[in-house]
């Protein structure tokens, strides 16, 4: 596969405890139960480097059915590489231990992500195995420093601290760069008056020269969890974002939404809220989707 360029493929889109959610009886999940093709696992980004090198952003509990999707999509090839962690929540984490002996039996993977991400794997013995076993090679960034996940890949990466709830680790937002091309991969953010520090969100995603954002979307609006506290999830909602957005213009990135909670309406590809974001000019991320980064 070497010598076509960088490509990032979708592996998934939903929020952390995945479409359907387990145990959710109400309409959204039980759709997602009896119609076809409509399931979502938990966000995950695959890339295939310039030099046919396999990487993975997130290792969540599907990664199998994950790769099934890339393989489907551009060809998967073993090894994996490297694999970049954002933060420790659980659809970003809950995969780990699948690489390890009980399960794919990898060797040498190298994981990137924060200082705070990898004292929690050392702090956790059923992760800190998996370094002692070789299973993965830790490796610190550093915020805003671009680096090689692998030497000779073709791409970097680069990561954008952006706040979220940090009871476990801090949180960054990922930018993939390929000889041509740039894609942000941003799933969880508390809001976007602190990611932009005054900034808009064109100014932001410019100042970065975003080509494909794939931001978070996890709810459509502040009605949406009855029942629970949102202070205790806080996430932009969609209608927040699409307001500060407006209307596509030329020369705007393409902006794709994901990490969708179950109860999201742009789950359904018939709802109001989907014909919306189309109308706008914004759409949602789907698994699959290749993006080629040059
Ligand atoms: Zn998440
Ligand atoms: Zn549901």
């Amino acid at each position: 596969m070497a010598g076509t360029g960088t490509r990032a493929i979708i592996l998934g889109t939903a929020q952390d405890g995945g479409f359907p959610q387990p145990g959710c009886k109400l309409p959204c999940c039980q759709r997602a139960r009896s119609v076809e093709g409509i399931s979502r696992t938990p966000v995950a980004l695959g890339i295939v480097g310039s030099d046919g090198s396999s990487h993975i952003i997130e290792v969540g509990r599907h990664i199998g059915e994950q790769l099934e999707i890339w393989d489907k999509a551009v060809g998967f090839e073993w090894p994996l590489s490297s694999a970049s962690l954002t933060h420790a929540h659980l659809g970003h984490t809950d995969g780990l231990r699948l690489l390890g002996r009980e399960a794919i039996g990898s060797h040498g993977i190298i994981l990137h992500c924060s200082k705070s991400m990898l004292s929690l794997i050392d702090e956790n013995p059923t992760w800190r195995i998996l370094v002692e076993q070789g299973v993965l090679v830790p490796k610190q960034w550093e915020g805003m420093v671009p680096f090689e996940p692998t030497p000779g890949c073709g791409f970097t990466i680069t990561p954008i601290p952006v706040i979220h709830r940090a009871e476990l680790s801090d949180n960054h937002a990922i930018l993939v760069s390929g000889g041509e091309s740039r894609l942000l991969f941003m799933p969880d953010q508390d809001s976007w008056e602190a990611t932009l520090e005054g900034a808009t969100i064109r100014d932001w995603l410019t100042s970065l020269d975003v080509d494909y954002a794939l931001i978070d979307g996890t709810f459509w609006d502040s009605s949406e969890l009855s029942g629970r506290d949102m202070s205790e999830i806080p996430h932009p909602t969609v209608c927040e974002s699409i307001e500060l957005l407006g209307k596509k213009e030329s020369g705007d990135p393409d902006i794709a939404f994901f990490h969708l909670n179950h109860t999201n309406p742009l789950n359904d590809r018939d709802s109001e809220e989907f014909l919306t974001i189309g109308r706008m000019g914004w759409r949602v991320g789907e698994p699959g989707e290749v993006y080629d980064l040059g």
